[in-house]
């Protein structure tokens, strides 16, 4: 039996905790890591101001590396402190976010397990399996959870882990002044008729900036193949009595 989306409340597959969308934008996440830690490392140190002579005087000499940067790329705990007086400055750091993940779920991998398609997959023995078979670097990392993904979507704290990962990338992206791409698309919208339909980088549905209306980019090719060529007659129709008066 279908249920659903712990993280939007949409319908997902049986025995799932995440729908396709809320996997999709997972997965981008994991994949804009490296390029945001990349970004992140050339911000590591303060910019240094020009000199001032008898300026307001520091009882501390100023630190030579930003905290906030350190705290996402240095060495931390896998889960998120609790803090119920908001003390804590950072959070958990991109590496042990993933390794603590990664030995978490391994942890939790049976060794067959039946995928959404049915078919029986054999994964490696229980537990000591959260190696990447290409290294312990971040990309390696990010390539075992991407592995893993369609598992944990099918496990109780799918959820957990999305809402640490979002947690994380806007992190990152706050830090490194960046933003997912958002691009307008050429048709008009199927529900509301606005050319208000928008493809967010991060997100599987191609969605409306004026109504609920949402779609696959496959529903949305389909659409704009039928919608494009009506429009182009219509407009066609117009121009000839406009030519036939100008005449
Ligand atoms: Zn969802
Ligand atoms: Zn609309």
């Amino acid at each position: 039996m279908d249920t659903t989306c712990e993280v939007c409340h949409g319908h997902a597959p049986a025995d799932h905790y995440l729908c396709p969308a809320c996997q999709h934008t997972a997965l981008v996440w994991l994949r804009e890591l490296p390029h945001q830690v990349t970004l992140l490392r050339t911000m590591l140190q303060p910019e240094n101001g020009p000199a001032r002579r008898g300026g307001v005087g520091r009882a501390h000499a100023p630190l030579p590396v930003r905290l906030e940067v350190l705290d996402l790329i240095g060495p931390g705990h896998a889960h998120v402190v609790y803090d119920p007086h908001g003390d804590q400055t950072g959070g958990v750091p991109v590496g042990a976010f993933l390794t603590g993940w990664a030995h978490y779920i391994a942890c939790d991998v049976p060794a067959v397990h039946r995928d959404e398609h049915g078919t029986v997959q054999i994964l490696q023995s229980r537990a000591a399996t959260a190696w990447p078979r290409t290294g312990t670097g971040l990309t390696a990392w990010r390539t075992w959870h991407e592995r893993y993904l369609p598992y944990v979507a099918t496990r109780p704290y799918a959820a957990h882990f999305h809402n640490e990962l979002e947690g994380l990338v806007h992190r990152l992206r706050r830090l490194n002044h960046t933003k997912p791409v958002v691009r307008a698309k050429n048709a008009p919208c199927p529900k509301c008729a606005g050319w208000s339909l928008v493809e967010h980088e991060d997100q599987l549905h191609i969605s409306c900036t004026l109504c609920p209306a949402r779609l696959t980019p496959e529903q949305y090719d389909a659409h704009r193949a039928t919608v494009m060529p009506q429009l182009a007659a219509l407009a066609l129709r117009m121009a000839v009595p406009l030519r036939k008066e100008a005449a």
